[in-house]
């Protein structure tokens, strides 16, 4: 952390504040900010993450006040978001962009699989107590995101003559890819939820900055020639890919048994 932003940070500063409002609890992540001159709310749509900025001389108490002022807002624009698919027994997702239901088998042994019953549906099934199967889930997700992230890369770098350090798998909301000057390739898991040749064109964009490491027009043109279908992978993303993030979001509502709009901390 720059000093800066320590020197502003008061020592007991809680992460999170909750507010309830209309039977609903909110979270709201609280981030003071040295620039900032007023509270502000803001509300993630990719995270579905509800931030709270104070100033650098503003309290606690005021931005508490603030954000109660703000509960119908905060309602409502989590409410105008796709809904959020949480990873549970009967949830559908989009494995390759193959409609699979989640199917909780508690008694059979091992993590989580794929399978396609006696109907043709597709499933993905997961073994062990609840709690778990959130999590399994999404494990699986990025093991099979590396796995195609994994040749589809090397694919590409074979044909460039390059060498792809290291592949990481995570769970970014800026971007779907990205390449460091040390040759580590970064990818979002969610691209196992788009299209094949969604993901490969990611790869290939990555693999190319290995070469151009810009997006100059010789990156550009690099890149069609390597992935001929990148024109049809942009449009795509810039159509479906915000609605990735829906898939196994938590959401920041909880019901809540009490009246009226309340805020606490934590
Ligand atoms: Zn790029």
């Amino acid at each position: 952390m720059p000093l800066r932003a320590l020197l502003y940070r008061r020592p007991s500063e809680p992460q999170a504040i909750t507010l309830v409002f209309d039977g609903m609890m909110y979270l709201v992540r609280v981030n003071r900010h040295r620039r900032a001159r007023r509270y502000t709310l803001r509300i993630h749509a990719a995270t579905r993450e509800v931030v709270l900025t104070i100033p650098p001389r503003g309290n606690l108490n005021e931005a508490k006040a603030f954000a109660e002022r703000h509960g119908g807002w905060i309602a409502a624009r989590l409410g105008r978001l796709p809904k959020a698919v949480p990873f549970t027994h009967g949830t559908m997702v989009p494995l390759r962009n193959m409609e699979h239901r989640i199917v909780h088998r508690r008694t059979m042994r091992g993590t989580a699989w794929r399978e396609i019953d006696e109907r043709g549906n597709r499933l993905i099934c997961v073994a062990g107590d609840a709690p778990h199967v959130s999590r399994r889930v999404s494990d699986f997700l990025k093991r099979e995101a590396r796995r195609d992230l994994d040749a589809a890369a090397r694919r590409y770098a074979d044909e460039l003559g390059v060498k792809v350090k290291r592949i990481a798998v995570r769970d970014q909301s800026s971007r779907w890819g990205s390449c460091s000057t040390t040759g580590v390739l970064s990818f979002s898991w969610r691209l196992i939820l788009a299209p094949p040749y969604v993901l490969d064109y990611l790869a290939a964009h990555e693999v190319a900055h290995l070469v151009e490491m810009n997006h100059s027009p010789r990156f550009w043109r690099l890149l069609e020639r390597l992935c001929p279908h990148m024109a049809r992978a942009k449009v795509w993303l810039d159509t479906h890919g915000a609605d990735l993030h829906r898939y196994g979001a938590p959401d920041p509502r909880r019901q809540h048994n009490g009246r009226g709009a309340r805020a606490s901390v934590f």
